[in-house]
């Protein structure tokens, strides 16, 4: 077996391209989490037949800067119905996932990921969920979390006037079409090490074409949480992660 492909955090070998047009805050998770996608790819030997389809997110620049096939961004919180359409054209055994924003997938786009999961379409969605509208200037967004102070929450978002945060994973692991639904963080080693394993097995559910497969990232976002990056790390495993709990909420052979 190769050394490299059994590391925690190896290399990948899908490296970016150079010069690097890298826009990211210091902090931002965007890099951990498509690196843990990027070495579940080359581990399960799918890199070469892998379409990246980007949504509205910092993150989509990492279709233009990393070797593979990747659209992005396509219109806003409409990624799984583009994947979807690509499932449709590509040769069976190509696997196309999306890498989604929590404000791109949950908010505009909820309709498209719930239908996606409901028509158990063989994609992944992987979503990054750092409680903003990052990209944007970090207002608020269904994932914001009661009492977070966001721009448009400046008192911090109140249950009675501006509700509650919706959990992704848990709602698309309440659809019947879906195979694999979990949510990990990249706060340690412990818990990358832990994410990569749910990112494999959601796209191990893609390879065995047994249906729609999910994974949502817990991610910092310094410059609009108004923290420094090592606090941000603090903040989600006490804070986010409370409201978020990390682990696997479906995993299912059969989806119904
Ligand atoms: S605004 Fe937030 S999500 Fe966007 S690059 Fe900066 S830290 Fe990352």
């Amino acid at each position: 077996m190769n050394q490299k492909k059994e590391l925690v955090a190896g290399t990948p070998s899908l490296k970016v391209k150079l010069p690097l047009p890298l826009s990211f805050c210091q902090g931002c998770h965007h890099g951990s989490a498509v690196r843990v996608i990027w070495e579940s790819l080359e581990e399960l030997g799918i890199e070469d037949n892998t379409i990246f389809i980007g949504g509205v997110t910092c993150g989509s620049i990492n279709a233009f800067i990393t070797d593979v096939d990747a659209l992005a961004p396509v219109a806003h919180g409409r990624a799984p119905d583009t994947a979807s359409g690509m499932r449709r054209l590509v040769d069976e055994d190509t696997i196309i996932i999306t890498y989604q924003g929590d404000g791109d997938a949950i908010a505009i786009g909820t309709e498209s990921l719930v239908q996606a999961a409901g028509r158990s379409e063989r994609i992944t969605v992987f979503m990054v969920n750092n409680a903003n509208y990052g990209t944007t200037g970090g207002q608020m967004a269904p994932t914001t979390i009661v009492g977070q102070k966001t721009t448009t929450t400046p008192l911090g978002r109140g249950k009675n006037q501006e509700g509650f945060p919706l959990s992704a994973a848990e709602i698309v692991a309440g659809i019947k079409g879906t195979a694999y639904s979990a949510r990990g963080s990249l706060t340690s080693p412990a818990n990358y090490t832990k994410t990569k394993k749910y990112v494999k097995k959601a796209l191990q559910k893609q390879i065995d074409k047994v249906g729609f497969s999910f994974v949502e990232i817990l991610s910092a976002c310094p410059p609009n949480w108004g923290m420094p990056p090592t606090e941000c790390l603090k903040w989600i495993d006490t804070e986010l992660a409370k409201e978020f709990p990390l682990g696997e909420f479906k995993d299912v052979d059969s989806p119904g």
